[in-house]
């Protein structure tokens, strides 16, 4: 449905480019994740796709046509590609529902009865209808954002870094909803986002971006269980290098286990933080070397323990 070929982009003053001969493709009803860390490219990428910035070099298609560039149109981008914007560009003085009405004025009065009822019900407004919107909270607003992006009838969402100034549980969960959405509408989505958690939450696959280049792009286990570079890994979570006999091993904090018999190595524990759930453990090996690991319990500091871990959880760049 979209097909991204050697897309390229650099700011003018700009000593590097924002982004830099990515190429990808995306499956109707699909949810790609794009993750990277701050300034790898990912707000630019995205801009990229919604057609609201010209590239200097590359096109994206979508269903197979070219998609036109910001000044070749009255209005930039593609009406089925929409863009979903954080500071929600709700109108202060209507009602939820009329906000959604308002995108559907092109309709007859029946079907925008009809369908703003069925969005409001989508979205989770369907009991607060007559609000207004500075009544309704963070997260109330961020659903009639996407309410009103909904109501457009997109076949591609875009969303930049969404629910981001949201508290942790509520972001979690308007992003299930969201793929519930998206599934129930039957739309593709591209999601980016700085914190992995929400990628593994809602994507399909996931693609990592830094210094502007697609690193790595396929499903979520995937780039997870076998990244291509230790930067890849490091995004995901933790990773230990450990020099054991002479030979690198890149182990995850998660699979250092306590007495396990296999490649074990004996450890001085430095300190065991409570994280909620699992304690956070730092301890040294062989002198001065650091290894970070988890365990239920709380260690004593400078206890003496053995650690191992299995030959299938090293990593392999
Ligand atoms: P991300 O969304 O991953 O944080 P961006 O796409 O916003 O990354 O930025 C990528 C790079 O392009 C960064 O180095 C950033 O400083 C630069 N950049 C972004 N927007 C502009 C702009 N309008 N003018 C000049 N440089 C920009
Ligand atoms: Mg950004």
């Amino acid at each position: 449905m979209l097909k991204v070929k050697n897309l390229h982009k650099k700011y003018s003053g700009e000593s590097l480019s924002a982004v830099v001969d990515i190429s990808f493709s995306l499956k109707e009803c699909e949810v790609l994740a794009v993750v990277g860390k701050s300034g790898s490219g990912k707000s630019t990428l995205l801009r990229m796709l919604a057609g609201l910035m010209k590239p200097d070099a590359g096109v994206v298609e979508f269903d197979g046509k070219p998609l036109k560039n910001p000044e070749e149109q009255l209005i930039a981008g593609h009406d089925k590609i929409k863009m979903v914007f954080q500071d929600f560009q709700v109108k202060p003085n209507m009602t939820v529902a009329e906000n959604v009405k308002y995108k559907l004025l092109h309709f007859n009065k029946e079907y925008q009865a009809e369908r703003c009822e069925e969005l409001l019900d989508t979205c989770g407004l369907s009991t607060l209808a007559e609000k207004m919107p500075h009544e309704l909270s963070g997260g109330q607003q961020q659903r009639l954002s996407l309410a009103r992006a909904l109501a457009d009838d997109p076949k591609l969402l875009l969303m930049d870094e969404p629910f981001s100034n949201l508290d942790p549980i509520i972001k979690e969960d308007l992003l299930l909803e969201l793929t519930e959405i998206v599934k129930k509408e039957r739309l593709s989505l591209i999601l980016v986002s700085h914190d992995t958690r929400d990628a593994l939450l809602i994507a399909d696959r996931i693609a990592y971006v830094e210094e502007g280049r697609l690193v790595q792009i396929g499903d979520n286990e995937t780039v997870y269980k076998q990244p291509k570079t230790l930067e890849v890994a490091q995004f995901f979570g933790r990773v230990n290098e450990i020099s054991l006999d002479g030979q690198k091993h890149f182990i995850r904090a998660e699979d250092l286990t306590p007495q396990l018999e296999e490649n074990k190595f004996e450890v001085t524990v430095s300190s065991s933080t409570f994280m909620g759930g699992v304690y956070l453990n730092r301890a040294r090996y062989s002198g001065r070397k650091l290894v970070v690991f988890y365990s239920s319990e709380k260690l004593s500091e400078n206890s003496n323990m053995v650690l191992g871990f299995k030959g299938r959880c090293q990593l392999h760049f």
